[in-house]
């Protein structure tokens, strides 16, 4: 399913918003675009303004700001996340940083022109680890900066806790190339940006994508679309679509956001009022401050499968309470899961699949900026424009496994690192 459980959080706290209808009608066009995402409206923009008459039609499973992107933890990060970091290849980690740092001026704009300043600031990001394991991997990510010429700054345990008001880590780091947002207010700013001309279609599930006849057949629960080219921008869900099977797997993770919190549990926190932090293992866990005095915590993994939602309150209020005890007992306003689309060795399904289908996947929990970045250059790519290598720069999904052993391989290592990384968690 490309729905989930739980409603988005973030979603919830902006007003309501009408959702474009959903298909109910069969269409002959030229292009369709599957996931109305931060890759699919990035690509049907840049699409429609480098052929204006294309008829393009962008659908999505669900409505604009409920689906993944309005469900991360809104870190836009300007340059490559640290499991990314490559200090022996700096210069293509500079090119790719270069390309990445122009498409957060798309989002930064469109939030200018249809957002709220304060859904998306350049507040930078903390990385903060709690164990000799999280301190190795802090380490490696300074090399990188220090190499790469990045502007950071060292934080030791006392400096985390005046500035944040836990004393959970050991030590952190701070980088000032990342924005923070409120992820589904962001994700209906960029679509406002599309053209009147691209057809948009919300609460319209791709049920399967077919040749025929020397074109594309996309069948959605009320309609069909037959067009000559499609575009797979469903990310973790393109699998269930019969593509990259081999390559790509949904992996669940959850977000636990409170409500605005009292004038007195905010005493009690440090004196940034307004801060992301990002784990410095995989298995660690994601924290938000916001600007409205919320904490969020993002945490757990899940193979291919939604967890229980009885299990998920109870596992992320015990991390967060471990962080903050100073704030017990702390409420959840929402609860909520997401899917991310994971390769083994963190590269892309990115390109032509197969004849005049395209695809850009397998974000591995960072695509926010990245996937607009790849919704662009996908479209140009398909159009015949040159592009940068892409593959070269990002890298391209290896082979995984196929089933029972992918299961079987999954559940081992995340034992094994879950293990290792039992303190950041
Ligand atoms: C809890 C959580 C926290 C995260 N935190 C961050 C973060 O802080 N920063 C970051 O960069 N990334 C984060 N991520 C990952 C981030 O959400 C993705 O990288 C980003 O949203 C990718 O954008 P996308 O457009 O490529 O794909 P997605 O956001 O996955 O969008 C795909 C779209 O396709 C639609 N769709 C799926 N299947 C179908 C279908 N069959 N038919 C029609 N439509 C379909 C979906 O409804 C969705 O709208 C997080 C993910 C989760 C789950």
């Amino acid at each position: 399913m490309a729905t989930y459980r739980l409603a988005s959080g973030w979603n919830q706290c902006l007003p309501r918003r009408q959702p474009h209808p959903p298909l109910g009608e069969n269409l002959n066009v030229d292009v369709v675009i599957i996931g109305a995402g931060f890759t699919g409206i990035a690509c049907a923009n840049r699409w429609q303004a480098l052929d204006p008459n294309a008829k393009i039609v962008l659908i999505d499973a669900s409505e604009i700001g409920e689906g993944n992107p309005g469900r991360n933890s809104g870190f836009l990060l300007e340059i490559a996340l640290a499991e990314d970091a490559d200090p022996s290849n700096l210069s293509t980690m500079a090119e790719a940083n270069r390309l990445t740092r122009a498409a957060m001026g798309t989002l930064s704009d469109a939030v200018s022109m249809f957002g709220d300043p304060s859904d998306l600031h350049r507040a930078g990001t903390y990385r903060a680890a709690a164990s000799d394991v999280g301190l190795s991997s802090l380490a490696k990510y300074e090399t990188f900066l220090k190499a790469a010429g990045l502007t950071y700054r060292r934080l030791s345990a006392s400096e985390l806790k005046q500035e944040l008001g836990t004393d959970f880590y050991q030590a952190g780091l701070y980088s000032p190339d990342c924005y923070l947002a409120q992820p589904a207010a962001v994700i209906r700013a960029l679509a406002s940006t599309l053209p009147k001309t691209v057809q948009v279609y919300e609460n319209t599930q791709a049920l399967s994508v077919t040749p025929f006849a020397g074109a594309w057949r996309v069948q959605t629960p009320n309609g069909r679309l037959t067009c000559q080219k499609v575009v797979l921008a469903n990310n973790a869900f393109a699998t269930q679509l019969g593509f990259a099977r081999s390559r790509m797997a949904a992996i669940y993770t959850y977000a636990g956001l409170t409500g605005p919190l009292s004038q007195r549990k905010l005493a009690e926190l440090g004196s940034n009022p307004d801060w992301g932090l990002l784990p410095t293992h995989r298995f660690g866990s994601t924290l938000r401050r916001t600007h409205d005095g919320r904490l969020l915590i993002r945490s757990l993994h899940d193979y291919e499968k939604e967890r229980e939602v009885s299990s998920i309150e109870r596992a992320l209020k015990l991390r967060l309470q471990r962080r903050f005890p100073q704030l017990n007992p702390i409420e959840f306003e929402s609860i909520w899961g997401g899917a991310v689309g994971f390769t083994l060795n963190g590269g892309l399904v990115w390109g032509e699949l197969e004849p005049s289908l395209y695809a850009s996947c397998g974000c591995n929990g960072g695509g926010t900026v990245k996937g607009t970045l790849l919704g662009q250059l996908l479209a140009e790519h398909a159009l015949g424009y040159e592009v940068p290598d892409v593959l070269a720069l990002f890298g391209d999904a290896s082979w995984m496994p196929p089933e029972p052993f992918r299961t079987v391989g999954f559940h081992a290592t995340s034992l094994w690192q879950g293990w290792q990384g039992r303190h950041e968690r």
